[in-house]
């Protein structure tokens, strides 16, 4: 995992006070800085809460304590998202690397997992992963459904890339494959065939991302948030062309923005082959979630 660095506890001890009270000068919660200690120092929270890790002759560091500094000047000038600083978010029970090229898995997005085992009809078989970016639902899918292989889809070389990496390092990569493409396309191979496809594809309006949080809008990749005009743009060509991709009965689920369900629901009805068709709320209470099946 490349080199380590060597600091004395003393010394950073002096950085995690400085570094809290910037943050709590600048509107950046404080307990920031003992995850990211966590992270990239390896202490636990019990030796940040006592403060013992202060008597430490040495503490081993992922990378240089200038650096670091740097980077946390970043996150409270540039709002850079810290997930981006540790590379690393937890989801679900996992430890997905991030970058700047792959959208941070967000908790609501958590929830896709268990509708997906709840819902499914058939969950061995082929199932699809469209938009993958950091790959943290193809290995959700791929940890529920142990009968099935995913087929993960990104436009993204570099997003594939890290999901590849998270497959890999999370032993899953015997039954995941990775495809370049957009959508479907690279998966034409096994038309009609799939027991079910999950996305969270981009769904922002494009003239409500420049009011997202910066650390959203300034540093997430745009590819993964503008869904268009109306946002819709993805989850409609997903509507439409879903059925010809699915085995009948097979589960389509996407992820969208408050205030779309109504929208989704109508668009689905319209196409004319889904039937069931639901929305869940997140744990927030907001219609987060629509489900249906390939009649
Ligand atoms: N599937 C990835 C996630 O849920 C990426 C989603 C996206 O980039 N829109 O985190």
């Amino acid at each position: 995992m490349g080199e380590k660095h060597l600091i004395s506890g003393l010394q950073l001890w002096q950085w995690r006070n400085a570094a809290t009270q910037a943050a709590i000068a600048t509107d950046v919660s404080p307990t920031e800085v003992d995850w990211l200690l966590q992270e990239v120092a390896g202490l636990d929270r019990l030796a940040l809460r006592l403060e013992s890790f202060k008597n430490w002759p040495q503490i081993q560091m992922q990378l240089p304590l200038v650096e670091l500094d740097q980077l946390w000047q970043r996150r409270l000038n540039e709002r850079l998202p810290v997930q981006y600083i540790a590379k690393a978010t937890p989801w679900r029970q996992f430890k997905i690397a991030v970058s700047n090229a792959v959208l941070i898995p967000r908790p609501e997005t958590e929830c896709l997992i268990d509708l997906a085992l709840a819902a499914a009809s058939n969950n061995s078989g082929h199932w699809a992963d469209l938009g993958t970016g950091s790959g943290a639902i193809t290995i959700g899918l791929a940890n529920v459904l142990p009968k099935a292989i995913i087929h993960a889809v990104d436009y993204s070389l570099e997003a594939l890339a890290i999901a590849q990496a998270n497959a890999q390092n999370l032993g899953f990569a015997d039954r995941i494959r990775f495809y370049q493409g957009s959508w479907w396309e690279p998966l034409a191979f096994l038309k009609g065939q799939f027991s079910g496809m999950v996305s969270n594809p981009p769904y922002i309006p494009t003239s409500t991302l420049p009011s997202l949080q910066p650390e959203v809008v300034n540093h997430e990749p745009h590819l993964a948030l503008d869904g268009g005009v109306d946002g819709l743009d993805c989850i409609r060509h997903l509507i439409e062309i879903s059925p010809s991709y699915l085995q009948p009965g097979g589960l389509w689920l996407i992820e969208m923005m408050a205030g779309q369900a109504d929208t989704v629901r109508e668009l689905l009805e319209n196409q004319g082959d889904y039937c069931k068709i639901q929305i869940h709320t997140d744990l927030a209470g907001i219609e987060r979630f629509a489900i249906a099946y390939k009649s």
